[in-house]
């Protein structure tokens, strides 16, 4: 199963994305937590990522796609992956058509998380992460047993600096601007599942599966 996750920053890609591959048995590939591991290891390419993401901005196309295409070739990614945060632009959805093409697959589903913008600020605001093994949580819908310690592997919890709200509303732009339009090209490829991510975060997994088990 060949699954993408859409929605705005914040909009719980990544909370879904887990619970997917935990069900089905499939790796969860978030872009997004590749580059803070190689900031945090301080690759280059970590360091090239770091200015973008400290903007808001997105990681120029050429550094993502190669290091996603490089990583669907790896054995654990035979039964299928759950994307989270790529593709990010349509040059980047282009690509990746283009290497599944290569290899005869495609992609099975795109799931569109929607929830509106007035949402998003409270969401990545009080949104903590765990740098040491990337689980999410958020100091009201989803805390933590301890306060500020991942209850997953006991690490310090960190407000990512891109999740300061100054960053988070530009980061709500780039979305509309560069991601949004993933919607449609998914539409028109037939792929497409919309779920309301307003909802509990349960609510919106079974929403998930429902489609996915049709
Ligand atoms: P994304 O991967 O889309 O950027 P996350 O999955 O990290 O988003 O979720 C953003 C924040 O919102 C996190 O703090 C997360 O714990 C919280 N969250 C995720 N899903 C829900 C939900 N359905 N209801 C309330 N909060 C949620
Ligand atoms: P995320 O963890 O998905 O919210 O991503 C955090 C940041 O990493 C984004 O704001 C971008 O700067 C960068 N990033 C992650 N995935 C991509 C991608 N597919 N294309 C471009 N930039 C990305």
């Amino acid at each position: 199963m060949k699954i993408i996750m859409l929605g705005a920053p914040g909009a719980g890609k990544g909370t879904q994305a887990k619970r997917i591959a935990e069900k089905y048995t499939v790796p969860h590939i978030s872009t997004g937590d590749i580059f803070r591991a190689n900031i945090k290891n301080g690759t280059e390419l970590g360091n090239k990522a770091k200015s973008y993401m400290d903007q808001g901005l997105l990681v120029p196309d050429e550094l993502v796609v190669d290091l996603v295409v490089d990583r669907v070739k790896q054995d654990d990614c035979v039964n299928g992956y759950v994307f989270d945060g790529f593709p990010r632009t349509i040059p980047q959805a282009e690509a990746l058509d283009t290497a599944l093409k290569a290899i005869n697959e495609k992609i099975d589903f795109a799931v569109n998380v929607e929830v509106p913008d007035s949402n998003i600020v409270d969401r990545m605001s009080g949104r903590r992460a765990c740098l040491n093994c990337g689980a999410t949580y958020h100091l009201e819908h989803i805390p933590t047993k301890v306060e500020g310690i991942c209850d997953v592997c006991g690490s310090e919890l960190v407000l990512r600096d891109d999740d300061k709200p100054e960053t988070v509303l530009k980061r709500l732009k780039v979305y509309h601007e560069q991601t949004q339009p993933l919607i449609d090209f998914y539409k028109n490829q037939g792929v497409l599942v919309e779920v309301d991510g307003t909802k509990d975060m349960a609510e919106v997994f079974k929403a998930i599966v429902s489609v996915l088990e049709q």
